[in-house]
């Protein structure tokens, strides 16, 4: 369309680059210098010419990690190291082939564990650009959102209270907006914005009061502002190349992993010394004696870990996303599977946040709304029109102010569609009170026409109201309009200029009004005091979410930024009740949270009653015991600590009060999950163990505190999650005791062979080898192993609690022994009976046995005949796989050579199988034992 707009657009450019003063423009001087029609927008067709011109609205990333750092760092991991100073050191004695046979494995061991990492960091990497922030942009006259990063110069972007600033902006409208812009300022209060251009030379970010800018949040109020600069343009991305840090999160167990490798490779070079020791008083041959000893410490330390777990908790990560769960951080994959108490938000989360207004409590009179919820929502998705006059209700006074009031001082959207669909945008609860209002003849629309909006005072979850100004005025005009005729003939007010509406939670308003309304204004005495209170407690223990509505007439308009004064003196006018019903998953999640030892916590910004009643719906608590913020206020910590843990419904909670919760339980500690959309939940998410934010009707704000996003807004996704993070951790463990059985048994071998005269067993480029096949493909195949049939059915593990407890040591130890004397004894066997080729035997039995062992660790409790074969199928692969490989090392010519392998007869290859299995059996008869047991 214009692109006429183009050649401006370059001058603006290179202004923007060297710092146009748009802070001392008017925003009219502004629009016109970049180009933008106040009140279309960019054309679409200019604003991709600018996405393409200008590039992406996004910081430069800094780049992950480099292949070839992650190269670099695979080749210098310890295990690596030594495996090089074992080659050049069998190079220097002349025996060149196991020089090059053992480079060749360490090449192997950096490839796969290279891949491994930059596999799962690649995935990750994509799925966390899902979480990417939205804009609002005004485009060919139409709103429209788009991801953040398409932003460009010239768009009109719409604000909003929990908003991430997408890009450095003038602003053009402000509604008591405020950004919080510590990221430059390093002030954590956040400051009030202005349209009015201001004077002056050089002033500082934080007192250009008109500009808004990216990586800045909005944290209260509304506003408009047209972007003057994105990308590396921004302030943000001036100072961006100071504040990238790469953060790379160790999670718990990585750390407790990396413990365990060191005490491994402490206990590994205190067998290398044992070996030599050992080999050197028997008269060994001391190149022999090095190079095996120092394969053997290779092999014990399990390379493959790092790799398994990153892996593990990519693999999780993906599960997780298609059950409606986005993890941002890594970490959490694995903590979600130790979560001891799940805090969640009630509406929508635990309910359905589709509310209907049910019933209207006023001074005089009481009146239900019979039409039920199901028939009013499958209105807002059909074709049907809402817009419907009378409903049966006779209209009165106060209902008109009620429904009327509540319309006005509201900001959901209702209307019809070119389809002649209803579309409603906006707050549910706020939908539900524009859509009752309509039903008795107040159309939204048409009141706003006749009652301008001038000013507001946003809601807030702390004040839980809000407050908005209307003209009022002479009224001219009404009489031509229908709602006009309507409230005149029904509402008569004293003239004033202006009309105040609030709304909000009623224990609040009652403190700021004074009179109340029944056929004219009264003065609210103890006993309408006592009424509202009685009839609020009464909605509420229905389960009602209750709002009352009231009004003020003002002869003049408060000062811009006061507007919150406004908020004293009102007069109540009547309570509106509706109904948000439990989702119906949320009952089954709630049920498996108990079988499986986790405790649900409910916490919301509505009235106590409300809330227990939903929470005895959905069978949270075992008592009918709630707190209050008020209450929990009033505790002092240690109280408070005793208190969380029976408490299971707070009411009337605010954002700070949630972070007390969070706190008191994991001072008791409790591994918490806490829920969270707004701004202010921000710090409680990130207190959490486990921070949730709402993907739907979640702010950037909290989206960004947390770790992981409910994509649906749903309870129930908490728990789908908690579940894929015990299976995540269960696999990581079964791999460890996979992992180190075997390597015991090699161990043990190796250490007892020359004690009873016998040569050494296994050649290093064979230890080498096996570690090579058990580490690959069969570690990867249990990582993916699904889920135990009783995950959900057993207390979570203690957060602290060592990967070895439980027995695991124990078993590791016992059955490693037993492996490895069982294979000394065949080895002794075939070598004393005079084979030549004894030391093939062992190399293949041993080979096997990972195989083998891998089968049986697939489940800590079941049966591999109860599991069945083919309930991981990448299990079956990597099984046939890694025995083919094994085959081939001992069947074809050149890699006999290299791996010093004799060809088997047929018979001695069923004897090497055969002798292979006794670890499977072992795992498998200590199944049963337990199962016995009943442990
Ligand atoms: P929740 O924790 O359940 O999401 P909120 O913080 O959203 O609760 O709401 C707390 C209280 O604030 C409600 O009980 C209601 O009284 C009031 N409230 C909620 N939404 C609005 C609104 N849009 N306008 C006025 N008051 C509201
Ligand atoms: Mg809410």
């Amino acid at each position: 369309m214009s692109r006429g707009n183009r050649p401006d657009y370059a001058l603006t450019r290179r202004g923007t680059g060297d710092g146009t003063r748009w802070y001392a423009l008017e925003p009219q001087e502004a629009l016109s210098q970049i180009g933008t029609d106040p009140r279309k927008g960019l054309s679409q067709a200019v604003a991709s010419d600018r996405l393409s011109q200008d590039g992406a609205n996004e910081l430069a990333e800094p780049p992950p990690k480099s292949v070839l750092r992650m190269l670099w760092e695979q080749i210098t991991a310890t295990t690596v190291v030594v495996l090089i100073v074992a080659a050049i050191a069998s190079a220097l004695l002349g025996d060149f082939e196991d020089a090059l046979a053992i480079l060749a494995i360490v090449v192997f061991n950096a490839v796969l564990g290279f891949t491994q990492e930059y596999r799962a960091g690649k995935e990750f990497a994509a799925l966390r650009k899902m979480a990417v922030p939205k804009a609002r942009v005004l485009r060919d006259g139409e709103w429209q959102q788009i991801l953040a990063r398409e932003v460009v110069v010239g768009d009109i972007v719409q604000l909003e209270d929990g908003d991430q600033v997408p890009a450095d902006c003038r602003l053009l409208e402000s509604t008591n907006l405020r950004t919080q812009e510590a990221a430059f300022t390093g002030e954590s209060e956040s400051v009030e914005k202005q349209v009015a251009k201001i004077d002056g030379q050089d002033l500082s970010l934080g007192d250009r009061r008109n500009m808004v800018y990216m990586g800045t949040v909005v944290t209260y109020g509304r506003g408009r502002g047209l972007v003057v600069a994105t990308g590396m343009d921004t302030e943000l991305g001036k100072i961006a190349d100071s504040i990238q840090s790469v953060e790379s999160e160790q999670t718990p167990l990585q750390k407790r992993l990396d413990q365990l490798g060191k005490r491994l490779a402490i206990a590994a070079l205190a067998l290398v010394a044992l070996m030599f020791a050992i080999g050197l008083a028997r008269g060994g041959n001391v190149e022999d004696l090095f190079l095996t000893a120092v394969s053997l410490a290779v092999a014990i330390i399990p390379e493959g870990l790092p790799a398994v777990v990153t892996i593990a908790l990519a693999i999780g990560s993906r599960r997780m996303l298609k059950r409606q769960a986005l993890i941002r951080k890594l970490p959490a994959v694995e903590t979600l599977g130790s979560v001891t108490t799940i805090c969640s938000d009630k509406t929508g989360t635990l309910t359905e946040n589709r509310m209907t207004v049910k019933i209207l409590a006023l001074a005089g009179e009481q009146v239900e709304l019979r039409e039920s919820f199901a028939e009013i929502t499958s209105r807002l998705d059909g074709n049907k029109s809402i817009f419907r006059p009378g409903d049966g209700v006779p209209l009165s006074a106060p209902i008109a102010l009620t429904l009327g009031g509540s319309a006005l001082c509201n900001n959901a959207l209702v209307k019809e569609d070119e389809d002649g669909k209803d579309k409603a945008l906006g707050d549910p609860t706020e939908i539900a009170l524009v859509v009752a209002a309509d039903r008795l003849g107040l159309s939204k629309e048409e009141l706003e026409v006749l009652l301008p909006r001038v000013a507001e005072a946003p809601f807030d979850s702390d004040r839980k109201r809000m407050t908005t100004i209307h003209q009022w005025g002479d009224r001219q005009g009404w009489e031509s309009s229908n709602v006009g005729k309507l409230v005149l003939s029904l509402v008569k007010l004293p003239n004033a200029p202006y009309i105040a509406f609030t709304k909000g939670a009623i224990d609040g308003m009652l403190e700021v009004s004074t009179r109340i309304w029944d056929n004219g204004q009264k003065p609210l005495d103890a006993n309408m005091r006592d009424r509202i209170l009685q009839d609020n407690d009464r909605l509420a223990s229905m389960g009602t979410r209750v709002l009352g509505v009231a009004f003020r007439l003002l002869d003049e308009l408060p000062p811009p930024g006061r507007e919150l004064e406004v908020e004293q003196d009102l007069v109540m006018v009547g309570l509106v009740g509706m109904l948000d019903p439990a989702r119906p998953e949320a009952k089954t999640a709630v049920q498996t949270c108990n079988a499986a030892g986790i405790r649900t916590v409910m916490i919301t910004g509505d009235h106590p009653l409300m809330a227990r009643t939903i929470a005895r719906d959905l069978e949270i608590a075992t008592n009918d015991k709630y707190l209050t913020g008020q209450q929990l206020n009033q505790l002092s910590t240690e109280e408070l600590e005793q208190q969380v843990g029976e408490v299971s419904v707070y009411a009337r909670v605010s954002p700070q009060q949630k972070l007390k919760i969070v706190e008191a339980l994991k001072n008791r500690g409790e591994i918490v999950s806490m829920t969270g959309d707004g701004v202010n939940d921000a710090p409680a998410l990130r207190k959490a163990d486990i921070g949730v934010a709402m993907g739907i009707t979640g702010t950037d704000v909290a989206k960004e505190a947390a770790d992981m996003v409910l994509l649906n807004d749903n309870f129930s996704t908490i728990v789908a999650a908690v579940e894929e993070g015990r299976v995540i951790y269960d696999n990581i463990r079964k791999f460890i005791r996979y992992n180190l059985t075997g390597n015991v048994s090699g161990v043990v071998l190796m250490l007892l062979a020359p004690l009873i005269a016998m040569p050494l067993p296994l050649r290093p480029i064979q230890i080498l080898w096996i570690n090579l096949l058990a580490d690959g493909l069969l570690a990867l195949a249990l990582s993916v192993e699904p889920a135990e049939k009783n995950v959900m059915q057993r207390p979570p593990y203690p957060p602290g609690e060592s990967v070895f407890s439980r027995g695991v040591g124990r078993d590791i130890v016992w059955i490693g022994i037993l492996m490895g004397i069982t294979f000394l004894g065949f080895g002794y066997w075939a070598w004393s009976t005079g084979r030549p080729n004894w030391q093939t035997m062992v190399f293949a039995t041993l080979a096997f046995s990972r195989i083998w062992l891998a089968l049986a660790m697939r489940s800590e409790q079941r049966l591999l005949a109860r599991i069945g074969l083919l309930s991981n199928k990448p299990m079956l692969g990597a099984v046939l796989l890694t025995f083919g490989l094994q085959m081939l090392v001992m069947t074809l010519p050149v890699l006999q050579r290299w791996f010093e392998t004799q060809p088997l007869t047929g018979v001695e290859l069923w004897a090497c199988v055969g002798v292979s299995t006794i670890g499977f059996w072992a795992v498998e008869l200590q199944k049963l034992v337990r199962k016995w047991a009943g442990q």
